[in-house]
């Protein structure tokens, strides 16, 4: 066994992941660092631009382009406006979303499907606010597709005609890391009103 010395890559200061699950957290100095069985090192996190001057927190959201193909779509009742929503939605590439926070299969589905459907879009900043914390990403590059199934899931199993089948596959580019302003809403997260 090898026992990792928890230090920034950059700054050499002692980390303390707040999850024992950690992927990717941020040191003081302001560095993303993620954590690999490899070791620890300097990650590549892109800040999105605030709405507003204050917000609580930072949280993590793997944003990816991607195309589903649906391949079939079986259902029990037949409804046209359901039919034609699921290829409006799916017959183009597009951008796909999977919160990399702590959060149940369920919720994480659903805010990604919300995500998909609503194509937020996010100004990327070069000099972000320190003062936040960024929340802590649990949900690794690999896991994020695998999530993305189940959002394309929630999404059409939602729709009203009763889905009873749906194969699908996913291509999709590699996801990229982002840390959204967010403000704490309850025992959670609400994430800021999306820039355009
Ligand atoms: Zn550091």
């Amino acid at each position: 066994m090898k026992l990792l010395a928890l230090r920034c890559p950059e700054c050499a200061q002692p980390l303390k992941p707040q999850n024992q699950e950690v992927i990717v957290l941020r040191c003081g100095c302001g560095t993303a660092v993620s954590f690999q069985y490899s070791g620890l090192a300097t990650f590549p996190l892109q800040f999105a631009a605030s709405a507003v001057e204050k917000f609580d927190a930072w949280l993590p959201l793997w944003i990816f382009n991607g195309r589903v193909h649906i391949t079939s779509r079986q259902t029990q009742g037949r409804n046209k406006q359901a039919e034609q929503d699921a290829e409006q939605l799916w017959n183009y590439p597009r951008r796909l979303y999977v919160p990399a926070w702590e959060l149940p299969t369920e919720a994480a589905s659903q805010l990604g499907g919300d995500l998909v459907q609503r194509q937020p879009t996010f100004e990327r900043v070069s000099q972000p606010d320190t003062t936040q914390p960024f929340i802590e990403a649990v949900v690794t590059q690999e896991d994020a597709l695998k999530l993305m199934e189940f959002v394309v899931l929630n999404v059409e199993a939602a729709r009203q005609d009763w889905l009873k089948d749906l194969q699908f596959h996913i291509e999709a580019t590699t996801p990229q890391l982002w840390a959204i302003p967010a403000q704490k809403d309850g025992s959670g997260w609400r994430m800021q009103p999306v820039l355009k």
